[in-house]
């Protein structure tokens, strides 16, 4: 038996499904869960000694590979000062302005742990800054699993939506109105209906939860205008997008294509970490003066603003502003998916392809979806035997085929061309 087999079966003695989070306990795709020792560069290696080309780097946040040395040493010196002392430090202040300094949509920031919490604070300030209830969200976009964000659509645009969790009362998703992703008529017709009540709306910019869709442009300028007409905010969920996509994130890429485009709040979370638990939202002061202690809307956390993850959080951001970085990160996202679609039509794959600075999608399919029931379509018998074929050959993708893909500042070409080789053999 392996290694990876015994840890799973002794994981699932004393922690549910063997796992703290549940897509990584394989359940998609089958077979045992990799179980992880360590990571070094573009590599994490399993209980077994294998070694693997990660394209999943904690799901988003490792941007600059495992191990980073500067990273290191930041994490490494804010140890040894201390762990948590739940009193302000200056390293928040420098993270704070670092984070300010490359979205000019926010005026000031708050830290907390985790992207669930950043987005149930988000929808906690919109609300209270509003005075409104009600909110959209869209279907096959993921914010973290705060009840109210659990929700699926409801039978039309009249009905609110349903909980997709037990243990989410019916009454808390009452106020999430849930619409088909890229859906103009719908999108209208449901503000023509609510736009009055609604507080906000919440979008993943590029929805990395339903694989990897884009929001189409003309999509997001209507979003944009609806918001305002109707006094709405527009909370953009760039937890994984954020300092992902490129250094001024999805919304700088949207800014580039629509004049003055910007959102109301702005939620980040992944990247800014670094690896450690640390997320954020921010916004306009107008909009921030609301929470606690300034305003009436609260929020706080014992570990918001760690010392440690504000160390790796603020040199993985320093790591990323250096001339040229995201260049390099999008020119080798782009050779490899370009790769992958050029060894699919060797083979009669059908395959699409799509990336954004080191985030990239694809689909077993001709076409790219725009939403999420045509991300389902994709035959999943056929990614499953995928997966699990690049896996043997040493190269771990999401277990998923919902999930996007990422690519580190620390992959080699011949990181790529092993995956392409491994592709190439796998695909035949
Ligand atoms: N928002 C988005 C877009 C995400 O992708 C995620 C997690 O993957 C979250 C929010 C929740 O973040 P966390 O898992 O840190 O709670």
């Amino acid at each position: 038996m392996s290694q990876n087999q015994v840890l799973f079966e002794r994981a699932q003695r004393v922690i549910p499904g063997g796992v703290n989070s549940p897509v990584r306990a394989f359940r998609a795709v089958g077979g045992t869960p990799r179980f992880i020792t360590r990571g070094e560069g573009a590599y994490i290696f399993d209980a077994d000694g294998k070694r693997y080309v990660d394209y999943i780097g904690s799901w988003g946040p490792m941007i600059l590979g495992h191990g980073h040395p500067a990273v290191l040493a930041a994490v490494t010196q804010a140890a040894q000062e201390g762990f948590s002392f739940g009193a302000p430090t200056e390293r928040e202040i420098e993270l704070a302005e670092e984070i300010l300094k490359l979205v000019p949509s926010m005026e000031q920031v708050r830290l907390v742990s985790s992207g669930t919490e950043a987005t149930m604070s988000a929808i906690r300030l919109a609300r209270g800054a509003t005075g409104r209830s009600k909110f959209i969200k869209f279907e096959g976009c993921y914010h973290g699993h705060t009840d109210a964000l659990l929700v699926k659509a409801g039978s039309g645009l009249a009905t609110f939506g349903h909980p997709t969790s037990a243990g989410v009362p019916a009454e808390v998703a009452q106020h999430t109105l849930v619409l088909e992703f890229n859906h103009l008529a719908q999108l209208e017709e449901a503000f023509a209906l609510h736009g009055k009540e609604l507080a906000c709306v919440i979008i993943e910019p590029i929805a990395g939860n339903m694989n990897f869709v884009r929001t189409q442009t003309a999509y997001m300028k209507r979003l944009r205008e609806l918001c305002t007409e109707h006094g709405a905010l527009l909370v953009l969920d760039e937890v994984m997008t954020g300092f992902r996509v490129g250094l001024a994130s999805a919304q700088g890429h949207y800014a580039s294509l629509i004049p003055g485009f910007k959102p109301d709040i702005s939620v980040f979370g992944k990247v800014i970490g670094g690896g450690m638990p640390l997320a954020a939202f921010g916004a306009s002061r107008a909009i921030m003066k609301h929470l606690a202690p300034l305003g009436g809307v609260y929020q706080a956390g014992t570990l918001s603003g760690n010392p440690v993850a504000t160390a790796c959080g603020l040199a993985t951001l320093r790591e990323i502003q250096k001339p040229g970085f995201f260049e390099s990160l999008t020119a080798k996202t782009r050779a490899l998916v370009d790769g992958l679609a050029g060894v699919a039509k060797e083979n009669g794959v059908p395959f699409s392809v799509d990336a954004q600075g080191g985030m990239f999608g694809f689909f077993l399919m001709d076409q790219l979806p725009q939403e999420y029931q045509t991300v389902m379509k994709t035959d999943k018998e056929r990614f499953n035997r995928f997966f699990h074929g690049m896996l043997d050959e040493g190269i771990y993708l999401a277990p998923a085929l919902y999930e996007a893909g990422f690519v580190s500042a620390a992959h080699s070409d011949a990181d790529l061309n092993q995956t392409l080789e491994a592709a190439r053999k796998v695909l035949r």
